[in-house]
C-alpha cells in the first residue's frame, strides 16, 4: 500500500467516524455558534515570487459576461459595454454565493507573460454552505473532468506539504467559422480552516462535523483556486500550480 492509498484510507476511516459521531451529536446535543474565525487572511498579494497580480472586474449581466483588469476601467463603476455595476464577482458566483461570502481574486502573469493564472479566495459567511465541491461548479460549466489527483508540494520551512487537488479540464467549443476545438484548462484548489488544512471535500465536511460537534462552533472556511491553461498531455501546468501554490502559502497565513 503507497502511501497515497493509506492517506485515502485514513481520510475514509476518519469521515466514518466522524459521521457517526454526527449522528449522535444530532440527536443529544443543540447549540452551535458561529465564529468569525478564519484561518487565513482574505487578501492576495500584488507579488507572488515573479508572478505580478491585477486585480479582476467582472459585469454581472449573463449575456454580457465582460471581464476587465482593474487598470482597464479605472475610476468606472459600470461596465463599459452594457452599463450593469461592476463587482468582483462573475454572474455564476454572485447568483449562487449568498452576498455576504468574502471574494478576492487576481489574474497574475510572470516577466514575458508566462504562466498566466487567476488566484481566488472564496470566504464563507454566516451561511456556511457557500463552498460547494468544485467539481459540480466545472461539469455545470461546460467542462468535462480529464484527470483529477492530488499533488503534494513541499513548502519551505514545514514538514508536513501543502496538497493541492488538480483538475484537468477539457471543454469542446465552436470557433466562430463553424469547426469544432477544444480548450484546455486546470483548476486546482485546498481548503483552509482554522488550524486546518485539507484538498478533500469530504475531509473538510468531516472537519465541520467535528468541531461543530465536539467544540460546538463553526469556523469560517476559506476556498483557494488557481486556474490557467495546459497543454493536452503534458503535465507542465502541475509545476506551475506547486510554484505559484508554495510562494502564495506562506502570504495567507494569519499574523498571530
Ligand atoms: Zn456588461
Amino acid at each position: 500500500m503507497d502511501q497515497t492509498q493509506t492517506t485515502a484510507l485514513g481520510a475514509r476511516l476518519f469521515v466514518i467516524a466522524a459521521l457517526a459521531a454526527a449522528a449522535w451529536a444530532l440527536v443529544f446535543k443543540t447549540g452551535v455558534a458561529n465564529t468569525d474565525e478564519a484561518g487565513i487572511v482574505l487578501h492576495l498579494p500584488e507579488q507572488v515570487a515573479d508572478w505580478s497580480g491585477v486585480d479582476l472586474l467582472f459585469c454581472p449581466n449573463r449575456e454580457c459576461g465582460a471581464q476587465y483588469a482593474a487598470t482597464e476601467v479605472e475610476g468606472r463603476a459600470a461596465c463599459p459595454r452594457c452599463g450593469a455595476p461592476l463587482g468582483n464577482m462573475n454572474w455564476a458566483e454572485r447568483s449562487m454565493l449568498p452576498a455576504d461570502t468574502g471574494l478576492v481574486r487576481k489574474y497574475y502573469v510572470r516577466p514575458g507573460g508566462r504562466d498566466a493564472l487567476n488566484a481566488t479566495i472564496v470566504l464563507s459567511g454566516d451561511d456556511r454552505s457557500s463552498i460547494h465541491r468544485p467539481q459540480v461548479c466545472m461539469t455545470a460549466a461546460g467542462n468535462e473532468i480529464a484527470d483529477e489527483r492530488t499533488i503534494r508540494i513541499p513548502l519551505a520551512g514545514r514538514d508536513a506539504p501543502l496538497d493541492v487537488r488538480v483538475l484537468d479540464m477539457a471543454r469542446p467549443y465552436k470557433r466562430p467559422d463553424g469547426t469544432s476545438a477544444t480548450a484546455y484548462s486546470y483548476y486546482a484548489y485546498w481548503f483552509v480552516g482554522k488550524d486546518r488544512e485539507t484538498a478533500s471535500h469530504i475531509v473538510r465536511m468531516a472537519w465541520m462535523g467535528y468541531d461543530r460537534i465536539f467544540h460546538g462552533v463553526s469556523h469560517r472556511w476559506a476556498y483557494i483556486a488557481i486556474a490557467g491553461t495546459r497543454s493536452p498531455g503534458s503535465g507542465a501546468h502541475l509545476q506551475t500550480i506547486a510554484d505559484f501554490a508554495s510562494q502564495l502559502h506562506p502570504a495567507l497565513l494569519k499574523p498571530e
